[in-house]
């Protein structure tokens, strides 16, 4: 069976792998037997390989090197460009997060291939599904030219575990100096939350202007919570200082796919519907039954967010 490189993203807490790998893995499934391809300092792949097995990694081709940790994404692109060159692999499958879109663009470059970006399907032939302009167009686009490359669009595809044996092997890292261009001099790693990762979360719950105010924010962490759900926001809201940029869902924000999105006191601006009209069901509560964001809703409810969501997260705690 053909070979297929998925590359591994771990959680920057050490806390294993991320679920956007797992649905790397499980959407290479259909074009081949997924190799997952482990690239870190010393130590990144001990306590991966089991969550790797599991979703369905025939092999774990490990690159462990303190130049990889060092170096920004140059050396992984490089390294996997080396895979590609001496593996011959039937496709790279790379989650589709800021690091994982520079490295595919880059391995593109490297490999004189082709890459799709922001899949939200793979169909065995290859073809692969894309939304475009801002969720307006749905494209199907099949690469035609070296070693298919797709950056996977995070929830698009949900983890189905397919125990594999995870074979281990040691890849030759050698990073060239041009890969060595821009050092890391330092990791801030965000505080850890009991909120799930706004990108991976089952449920979100984004607040907007009509918040009104840092502080009134706590009522969207309060339904949050009370639904074990992530906390986004409008650009708006951010822009306004009520709650920090790194939450904010959009065009020039994240990209979510929950299966439950509720938008609070949000009008429903493309550039935020570009972040967020993937998600499987909509909830909107906004004061304005004009507003924009009932258009694509699949449930709203017209009224005082103040008195809505208190209400509600009442309602869903007592259950
Ligand atoms: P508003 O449009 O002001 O809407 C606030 C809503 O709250 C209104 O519908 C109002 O009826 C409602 N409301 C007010 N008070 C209450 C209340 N008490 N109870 C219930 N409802 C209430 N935006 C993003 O979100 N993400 C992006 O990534 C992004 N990128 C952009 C990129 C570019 C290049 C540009 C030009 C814009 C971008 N924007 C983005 C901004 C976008 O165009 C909108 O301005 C923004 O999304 C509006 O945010 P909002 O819906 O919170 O605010």
């Amino acid at each position: 069976m053909a070979e297929v490189l998925v590359l591994v993203e771990t959680a920057p807490d050490g806390s294993g792998v991320r679920k956007t790998t797992l649905e790397a893995l499980t959407a290479a499934r259909v074009l081949g037997e997924p190799s997952a391809v482990v690239l870190g300092a010393p130590g990144t792949a001990a306590g991966v390989k089991d969550a790797l097995a599991e979703y369905g990694a025939a092999k774990v081709l490990v690159g462990e090197s303190d130049d990889i940790d060092a170096y920004l994404v140059a050396p992984k692109a490089e390294v996997l460009a080396q895979l590609v060159a001496d593996r011959s692999p039937a496709a790279v499958v790379i989650p589709s997060t800021p690091e994982g879109k520079e490295i595919a663009g880059r391995l593109a470059i490297k490999t004189g291939s082709g890459f799709l970006t922001d899949v939200t399907e793979i169909a065995a032939d290859g073809t692969a599904t894309q939304v475009a302009f801002a969720g307006a167009t749905i494209v199907h686009a099949k690469v035609t030219t070296g070693t298919p490359i797709y950056t996977l669009r995070g929830n698009s595809v949900a983890p189905e575990a397919a125990p594999a044996a995870a074979e281990e092997e040691t890849v030759t890292v050698s990073v060239s100096d041009a890969a060595k261009q821009t050092r890391v001099v330092d990791r801030v790693v965000e505080q850890k939350s009991d909120r799930p990762d706004l990108t991976e979360a089952s449920i979100v719950v984004s607040g907007g202007r009509g918040v009104a105010s840092a502080e009134n924010f706590s009522i969207i962490e309060g339904l949050a919570d009370s639904l074990g759900a992530a906390v986004g926001a409008s650009r708006a809201a951010v822009d306004s200082g009520f709650y920090p940029h790194s939450f904010q869902v959009g065009q020039t924000g994240k990209t979510v796919s929950p299966q439950l999105y509720i938008a609070v006191g949000i009008s429903g601006a493309i550039q935020h519907r570009a972040g967020m009209q993937t998600s499987k069901s909509i909830v909107a509560v906004n004061k304005d039954p004009e507003a924009p964001i009932f258009e694509l809703a699949d449930f709203g409810v017209v009224g005082d967010l103040n008195t809505v969501v208190p209400a509600a997260t009442e309602q869903i705690t007592a259950r």
